[in-house]
């Protein structure tokens, strides 16, 4: 994420600090100085802040691990003001898996809250529930007190909220995927719906909290969506068959004018009819940036790169770009080069996709997505 601050790794998962998160910081303690006109309420403001994102961490860890020990990796952990945000490469595909990878989050929090409420009952007897509160008692009360929020908050079942997976996961052990997928993000927008009327009335901090449920409700639907709709369908009926190659021993210069003739911007790098590596342009530029048009293809070349079959299935190809962040890869069939996948180009397959649903239906591509029960979508071919 742009504006983050890389402040260490854990488990080796990188985590990153977003630069909003530092003028919570300042802010939390400007405020608590203002009030308390002393800088240990100042300082102590400020170490709650750090505490409760501390156990934000922990959540996070708790979500990361666990989709570790189902085989998937998570790329990183950021802190923002709202909360923390584990990328995970995928989700699980087994709906019991989601449910476990989701509740893992909230499971931390939980544990956070009843560890520190028997230290504290085992160190003073002095808490007691009446003193739980955000605002006054102890600083342990409160840390206990928004561990347990955190675990509430999460819990709501609403997209991008863990109890949106689990709800999700919860409908998907009965229904098909895509369905179980819309019908939580209608309930999450049902909701967010009505925090927005609540805080209407009652606090503005719950429309911009129904505007991020909204959202994410409605990204979670389309990417499922896409999925599906790529689902069932072989790499050579959407992969572009007019491309261009490049030896190993090209220079830069070459790749430099095949991609101004063309509309390509990675190349796979040929030798004896076998493909040795991929151009990418990212690389090419950072190159060229540093005066190296005459250096060789092989040179600058990826040499660990994705190779697809011309077989394989379209969602999986994608989901394979997506988690090596990678735009293109070479197709191959019985070792043969036919041809590249890119990122564009499956997105222009989904357009045409989508398109002809619509003719065919002679209706919106919309309503073909809110009833697409099972085997019998539109966007199939037939
Ligand atoms: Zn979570």
């Amino acid at each position: 994420m742009k504006w983050s601050i890389r402040i260490g790794k854990l488990f080796g998962i990188p985590v990153y600090i977003h630069l909003t998160f530092l003028l919570l910081l300042v802010w939390v303690g400007v405020l608590n100085w203002r009030d308390g006109h002393s800088l240990h309420a100042a300082v102590e403001g400020v170490l709650f802040i750090v505490t409760i994102f501390a156990c934000v961490v922990l959540h996070e860890l708790g979500h990361a691990l666990t989709a570790r020990k189902y085989g998937i990796s998570t790329r990183d952990i950021t802190l923002l003001p709202i909360g923390g945000v584990a990328r995970l490469d995928r989700m699980p595909d087994d709906p019991r898996q989601e449910l476990w990878v989701a509740l893992a989050g909230p499971a931390v929090n939980v544990l956070i809250a009843a560890t520190l409420f028997v230290v504290s009952q085992l160190v003073s007897s002095v808490l007691s529930f009446d003193q739980l509160g955000v605002a006054g008692g102890s600083f342990l009360s409160r840390v206990i007190f928004v561990n347990l929020f955190l675990v509430a908050f999460n819990l709501l079942p609403a997209f991008p909220m863990d109890g949106g997976r689990v709800l999700r996961a919860l409908l998907a052990t009965r229904m098909e995927y895509t369905r179980a997928t819309h019908l939580a993000a209608i309930v999450g927008q049902s909701m967010a719906l009505l925090f927005g009327f609540v805080g209407l009335f009652v606090n503005p901090m719950l429309i911009f909290i129904a505007l991020f449920v909204w959202i994410g409700a409605a990204q979670e639907a389309s990417m499922v969506q896409m999925r599906y709709s790529l689902s069932g369908i072989p790499v050579s009926r959407a992969m572009v068959t007019e491309f261009r190659t490049l030896a190993p021993s090209d220079t830069l210069d070459d790749a430099v004018k095949l991609t101004l003739a063309g509309t390509q911007r990675d190349f796979p790098v040929v030798e004896e009819g076998r493909v040795v590596g991929v151009l990418r342009q990212s690389e090419m530029l950072r190159t060229l940036a540093r005066g190296g048009s005459s250096v060789r293809v092989t040179d600058v070349m990826e040499r660990d790169f994705q190779v697809v079959e011309a077989s394989e299935m379209l969602d999986s190809a994608f989901r394979r770009l997506t988690e090596r962040r990678c735009n293109t890869a070479p197709v191959s069939s019985q070792g043969r080069l036919v041809g590249i996948v890119t990122m564009d180009n499956i997105g222009e397959f989904l357009a045409i996709q989508g398109a002809l649903d619509r003719t065919r239906q002679g209706r919106p591509a919309a309503h073909a997505r809110a009833d697409a029960g099972g085997a019998e979508h539109s966007t199939r071919p037939r």
